[in-house]
């Protein structure tokens, strides 16, 4: 078990990975070095990491934990003569959102500079242009060249460079708070890590093998390649998600701070399996470990491809509530993750063949 300090560093630093979908080897590196003391860690061509636990015995059955590695981000498209460029969002962002913050763009050595998204002074911006409302085409990463030229041969950046926000992590100790980025879904990352590292010292009744998967951002496309590879009983799925407590009318606040992990009924990709759900809801309330529940109009988790995968899947997703998600600044809390490892750690513990025949 990992102390408070070591938990916090943890979740620091995969908050502060660069790793936009397709561009994750940092964060599958530091999964590798994270987890290789208690599981044996292996990576694929997608750079899908998956970890099974050095304790496991010979079970019937088999459970799966996943978290995506993936953040949502920039590509660069093209670069314009002045030494700007053009870019495209990599995952959902709202452009309205994006003027004038700051980014890391990845050069051809593979480092990350800082840049900025541009913003236009007031000075120069027509009454036309005001009432128009922005699109992506008008605004450009600049890291402060003068000429494509400047560009290529100084800054050493490319066509098709990776760009994430540049933020970092910070932890408030007195009022138990997260601001940075990422946290879709490296908060679950950490939580997936951590619940590793208790269940290394359990007697299971279950295989474990987890995953930490790329590019969910654009469509789940690495849990698509991983269902091939984990031939899962039942799984678990970790997710950094949206709270919606500060624009929502009380009746409807499904994912608020500090109210624990969310289990998340029904959404665009998977209705969660009852009878999983209810067991860790079950569960939950038996032990005292708070929990919420949600029903989304929209959204979408790994579930998808998982849970229909194979003979299918019982799925679950504990959601850990972020605020802001999918913009570069979020904010969560210690409090909500510890209580997301725990409820995956006594769920896991809990798990049999009979059990999970019964889902
Ligand atoms: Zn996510």
């Amino acid at each position: 078990m990992r102390t408070k300090e070591e938990n916090i560093c943890l979740i620091q630093a995969l908050s502060n990975a660069n790793g936009v979908s397709g561009f994750e080897d940092e964060v599958a590196e530091l999964g590798r070095k994270e987890t290789e003391a208690y599981c044996n860690v292996t990576i694929d061509s997608l750079r899908n990491t998956y970890m099974s636990l050095k304790n496991n015995r010979k079970q019937p059955c088999k459970v799966w934990i996943d978290a995506h590695s993936d953040e949502v981000g920039y590509i660069v498209q093209a670069i314009k003569p002045n030494g700007t460029m053009n870019f495209l969002t990599i995952g959902g962002s709202d452009i309205s959102s994006l003027p004038s913050n700051k980014v890391r763009v990845q050069t051809a050595k593979g480092e990350y500079i800082p840049g900025i998204i541009t913003s236009k002074p007031p000075h120069f911006v027509s009454a036309a242009e005001k009432n128009q409302g922005q699109i992506l085409s008008d605004l450009a990463i600049d890291v402060g060249a003068v000429s494509a030229q400047d560009l290529k041969e100084n800054f050493q950046i490319r066509m098709a460079a990776p760009v994430v926000p540049d933020v970092t992590c910070t932890y408030d100790e007195t009022h138990d708070l997260f601001m940075g980025k990422a946290f879709d879904c490296r908060i679950g990352c950490a939580a997936l890590i951590e619940t590793l590292n208790q269940l290394s010292t359990e007697m299971l009744d279950v295989e474990v093998e987890a995953t930490l998967t790329v590019q969910e951002e654009v469509g789940e496309r690495g849990s698509m390649a991983a269902v091939d590879n984990i031939d899962a009983d039942v799984c678990i799925v970790f997710e950094g998600c949206p709270a919606d407590d500060t624009f929502s009318p009380d009746y409807l606040i499904q994912v608020a701070l500090r109210k624990g992990p969310m289990l998340r009924h029904f959404d665009c990709s998977m209705i969660t399996n009852p009878r999983f759900q209810r067991f860790a809801l079950d569960l939950g309330e038996e032990l005292g470990i708070p929990v919420q529940e949600s029903v989304r109009s929209g959204g979408g988790t790994n579930g998808k491809y998982i849970h229909a995968s194979r003979h299918g899947v019982p799925t679950i997703v504990i959601g850990i509530p972020v605020r802001y998600i999918h913009s570069h600044h979020g904010i969560c809390t210690l409090e909500d993750y510890e209580n997301a490892v725990k409820l995956a750690v006594e769920i896991v513990k809990r798990l049999n063949e009979e059990t999970i025949r019964s889902f």
